[in-house]
């Protein structure tokens, strides 16, 4: 069994951005650019964001943070979309989800220009991608990719069976993953609560993407001998062995499922690292007009 080690190959490309960040600097360009916004003091969000703007430290991006009272009125948001979707010295923007419950989100991802949308929630860079034009992919799925680009992984015919169908996740991914480029060209199963026969059809998979927000739900009977197993899921549960008091696992049995894989993501240090770098990867090339030239 091999481990995908997403935070050495995230480690990595940050390294790369952070050279090109470098040679724009050296021929005297303006580095790019992440905002975003953050309505509310919703802790996980508050630490999320935070992270964002650490990354673009590290790797030389300018990042602001517009922040709001978890009252604020839509209008008002709006209006602050608006005005960094004008402003000409912002490349990209996050709105950090969820928003409280009197704000229509849909409404708010659409008034995200698609040219500045890097998190890849506007319908426009879901259609894209969904028909292969250049897009901004969202940042796990275009995590996950980018792991299997650079584990050499050949996907081409291969049975992949994705767990999960959300929006943000297990959908997107099955798109990818059947998409006409390289990695992709895979014979998708999309598998989600009404699936019947589930441990049947993920034992049938060459790669097994699993994304479904129960913690260590894959067991060993749920996967073939060989297969290679990424695991989206993060869960947080007491751990009387850490100084924290807790510790990270997936949504796959990692002890009795590792052993019979030929590649798989641990959690933490899979998927998880690699969210945060798409985010800058989609950020330098909105610097660059790369998708939308
Ligand atoms: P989600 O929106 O809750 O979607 C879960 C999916 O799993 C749904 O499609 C659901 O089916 C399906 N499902 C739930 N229980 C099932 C069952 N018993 N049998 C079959 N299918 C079942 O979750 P998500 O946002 O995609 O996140 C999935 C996991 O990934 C979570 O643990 C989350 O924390 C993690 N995550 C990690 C990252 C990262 O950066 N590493 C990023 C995002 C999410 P229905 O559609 O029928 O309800």
């Amino acid at each position: 069994m091999n481990l995908i080690d997403g935070k050495k190959i995230a480690a990595e490309i940050k390294q790369e951005i952070a050279l090109e960040v470098k040679k724009m600097i050296d021929k005297e360009e303006r580095p790019p650019h992440l905002a975003a916004i953050l309505v509310g003091n919703d802790p996980a969000s508050e630490t999320y964001v935070n992270s964002k703007a650490k990354a673009c430290k590290e790797v030389g991006f300018d990042s602001s943070t517009y922040k709001f009272e978890s009252n604020i009125e839509e209008e008002e948001l709006l209006k602050t979309v608006e005005f960094l979707n004008n402003d000409p010295d912002i490349d990209g923007f996050i709105v950090q989800l969820p928003l409280p419950d009197h704000i229509d989100e849909q409404k708010v991802i659409q008034a995200i220009s698609p040219r500045k949308d890097v998190d890849g929630f506007h319908p426009e860079n879901v259609g894209r991608m969904t028909i292969g034009l250049p897009a901004y992919v969202s940042a796990t799925p275009n995590g996950i990719m980018e792991l299997l680009k650079r584990s050499d992984m050949k996907t081409a015919g291969k049975n992949c069976v994705i767990l999960g169908r959300s929006n943000i996740v297990g959908r997107p991914v099955s798109i990818l993953m059947s998409r006409t480029t390289e990695p992709g060209n895979a014979t998708v199963t999309v598998c989600h609560s009404k699936t019947q026969n589930l441990a049947a059809i993920t034992a049938s998979a060459d790669i097994l993407i699993v994304a479904i927000g129960r913690p260590e739900f894959v067991t060993a009977d749920m996967v073939k001998e060989g297969a290679v197993v990424i695991d989206v899921g993060i869960h947080r549960v007491p751990s009387a062995k850490t100084k924290s008091g807790f510790r990270l696992i997936g949504d796959v049995k990692y002890d009795e499922v590792a052993p019979k894989t030929s590649q798989i993501t641990p959690v933490p240090g899979g998927v998880g690292p690699m969210t945060i770098v798409s985010l800058l990867m989609n950020t330098l090339r909105a610097r660059k007009n790369e998708i939308y030239p």
